[in-house]
């Protein structure tokens, strides 16, 4: 699939008036028409919807006005961002007929810069897994080889770009989601600083982690989307009140890099593909003039603790909302039953179990009885792990690592929540501290016969997108991982 145009390479030709955007729309539709049957990334495919926004797109310039720099660029965006009249259902029986009466900051920004929306992309039931097989309305399968996971829960959006369906797509990070399956279907993602990309119209998991990013075939690609989402927006007060810089400005700039190499993320149970990997772009870096330090981050082996703490804390939270009368699927009602049983039966019928464990969880947590124990220490090692990354950030510019310890697995093969927890073993840190990070191809490992792609992440310090962009723009240059395709 790598003859299909990328993000700025659409633009331009549309801005320029060699392709339309409503040309490229029908393109894009016929390209999930055939992929997607196997693939099966899209929830909801809104043709209409996306067509009157190509037709404006070109009727501006028609009118020989600006159309924007995302001009006819076609984006798929996961189930869990609203889109005004459009179906949203966060991969959950709950949800399942809910149609937004307002539209997210990211998917509003992206349309006025000329962008067109073409659907909804399938994901772990509120974004809860790393696999997409969570998701309550079927699962996605991985475009390199079917029987595997994509990775999760942004698996809809990984899996329609690394087939070639679109050249973006939008996905949710709160411990991992963007950067895990980009790593597993063989594309780019990245998770921005908390805050730099408004979560308003981001259906919340755990808020005090969740980011919106973008998965892209390459990292130029990437930052062409974050010029336009990223920046402060007074819906949610959490968002990063500085200006956001010009992402593609100076991306090809070269610095000499200080890198450093968490020994806690070169694990023995890495696979040896991505070892390999590592070294390979170890060697490819050095070449450029950079230099290597070993760093710690000894909490990496509490960061999953930590993660599933807060995490789960803030999920019981804000997922109290869907009970089947103020938000949500309502079970039927049956004669004498009272409100709490109605609340019970809505949200017993309308979560599945991997939600449900988690609400359990979450609750448990913050009960008076174990508050203290679990959900005051969870945030004391959150301090922690976020000072000992801003330690290691004044030794070196950015950090170097697997972004997962292995490719993708098989679908069905995990069936032990635990495991499953374990494969965000190195992306949950960033969430926690609040930092950037960026998956990147970096080729192919062999499982069982098939060539499966393998991701490396890169992380940089708090508001250092520019810094991260550059130096795996600087890597991703350096090879030919990134036009790998199915
Ligand atoms: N896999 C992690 C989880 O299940 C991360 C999910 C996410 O980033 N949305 O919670």
């Amino acid at each position: 699939m790598s003859e299909l145009p990328g993000v700025r390479q659409i633009a331009t030709e549309v801005r320029e008036g060699r392709t339309t955007a409503v040309a490229q729309l029908d393109a894009c539709l016929s390209r999930i028409e055939a992929g997607d049957k196997s693939v099966n990334g899209f929830m909801e495919v809104q043709s209409e919807a996306a067509r009157t926004q190509a037709e404006q797109v070109d009727a501006i310039i028609a009118r020989g006005d600006d159309p924007g720099p995302l001009a006819g660029v076609p984006i798929a965006i996961k189930d869990n961002i609203v889109m005004q009249g459009r179906k949203t259902t966060c991969g959950s029986r709950i949800l399942e007929n809910y149609i937004s009466p307002f539209e997210s900051t990211a998917t509003e920004r992206l349309v006025k810069a000329g962008a067109v929306l073409v659907g909804t992309t399938r994901c772990d039931e509120f974004a809860m897994g790393s696999s997409t097989e969570h998701c309550a309305h079927g699962l996605v399968r991985n475009p390199w080889n079917h029987e595997h996971v994509p990775g999760g829960s942004s698996g809809g959006s990984a899996a329609v770009v690394a087939q070639g369906m679109v050249p973006a797509a939008l996905g949710s990070d709160t411990g991992g989601s963007i950067r895990q399956p980009a790593a597993y279907c063989g594309i780019t993602g990245l998770k921005p600083s908390y805050g730099r990309v408004s979560r308003w119209g981001l259906v919340a998991f755990g808020s005090s982690l969740d980011c919106i990013g973008p998965l892209t075939r390459d990292v130029a690609d990437s930052a062409a989307i974050m010029n336009v989402i990223a920046g402060p927006d007074s819906h949610d007060s959490t968002s990063v009140d500085t200006p956001a810089p010009d992402y593609l400005q100076n991306l090809d700039e070269r610095k000499p890099l200080v890198v450093g190499l968490p020994r806690q993320h070169l694990h023995e149970r890495n696979h040896p593909a991505v070892v390999a990997a590592l070294d390979e772009a170890k060697a490819r870096l050095e070449a450029q003039g950079a230099t290597f330090i070993d760093v710690d981050l000894k909490m990496t082996d509490h960061g999953i603790a930590t993660y599933y703490v807060v995490a789960t804390a803030e999920a019981s939270s804000n997922l109290a909302r869907f009970d089947g009368i103020r938000y949500g699927r309502r079970a039927e009602q049956r004669a004498g039953e009272s409100l709490e049983d109605l609340y019970a039966r809505s949200r017993g019928e309308g979560f599945g179990p991997e939600v449900r464990r988690r609400i359990m969880l979450g609750t448990y947590v913050l009960s008076a009885g174990y508050y203290d124990a679990y959900y005051k220490k969870a945030l004391q090692a959150r301090r922690v792990i976020h000072d000992e990354y801003k330690q290691v950030f004044q030794t070196c510019d950015v950090l170097l690592g697997p972004t997962t310890a292995e490719p993708a697995f098989k679908i069905g093969s995990i069936a032990d929540p635990l495991t499953m927890y374990l494969s965000d073993r190195y992306t949950v840190g960033a969430n926690i501290a609040g930092i950037p990070a960026i998956s990147i191809p970096a080729g192919l490992a062999e499982v069982e016969g098939a060539s499966m792609p393998i991701g490396l992440q890169l992380q940089a310090p708090f508001l250092g997108e520019q810094a991260l962009l550059q130096a795996a723009n600087q890597l991703q240059q350096s090879s030919d991982h990134h036009l790998a395709s199915p």
